[in-house]
């Protein structure tokens, strides 16, 4: 799969819950291989930003599968963990606002509050159960995908927040939008 097959806002499957997988079937270890095409293509076609992550329901596959970049800053290395069935079994640490974008949410910012440590089970691509816990950056990624699995975009979580949304501009800085005109009368996004 390419870029092409990224579902975007304002489709609704985004805001709807997907499946739980019992078996890893060949046919799942093909979506888990087109979820990591799909993400390095989309990636080839932007200049600023990276892709980090991406959950199968964006490729509008309504199934628990998340696959994560294992080293987002460096653009050469297209290798990715993958996560089964993922859920967050633990939030800890602070509540920290940052920016998150999603591939499904295009040139839309937000800073979005999210716990700083999150414990993490999942099934590998064998089918095999594992935890991990997760810091920074990799726990927001944690919280963001999980949450696609469970029918949410960041959006969600800010929308109340006329301070949190941002543009991507040209030059790869961000912009604040106007939020009563650009983020709350924004049909795309709600
Ligand atoms: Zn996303």
């Amino acid at each position: 799969m390419t870029k092409e097959n990224i579902i975007a806002l304002p489709n609704p499957h985004l805001r709807e819950k997907s499946k739980r997988i019992g078996v890893v079937t060949p046919e799942i270890k093909k979506v888990v291989q087109d979820m990591q095409t799909a993400t390095i293509d989309w990636e080839q076609s932007r200049d600023h930003e990276v892709g980090v992550a991406l959950a199968a329901i964006q490729l509008d596959i309504p199934l628990k599968i998340v696959v994560v970049r294992n080293n987002y800053d460096n653009k050469e290395d297209h290798t990715f963990s993958v996560f089964i069935n993922p859920e967050i079994t633990k939030y800890e640490g602070r509540i920290v606002e940052d920016f998150e974008g999603c591939l499904s949410v295009p040139d839309v910012y937000g800073k979005v509050p999210r716990h700083d440590k999150v414990r993490v089970k999942a099934l590998d691509i064998h089918g095999k159960p594992f935890r991990v816990t997760a810091e920074g950056f990799l726990a927001r990624i944690f919280q963001h995908e999980i949450d696609h699995c469970n029918g949410l975009v960041f959006i969600d979580h800010i929308k109340d927040d006329p301070q949190a949304f941002f543009k991507l501009k040209e030059d790869g800085n961000l912009e604040q939008l106007n939020y009563e005109k650009d983020v709350r009368a924004n049909s795309i996004l709600w």
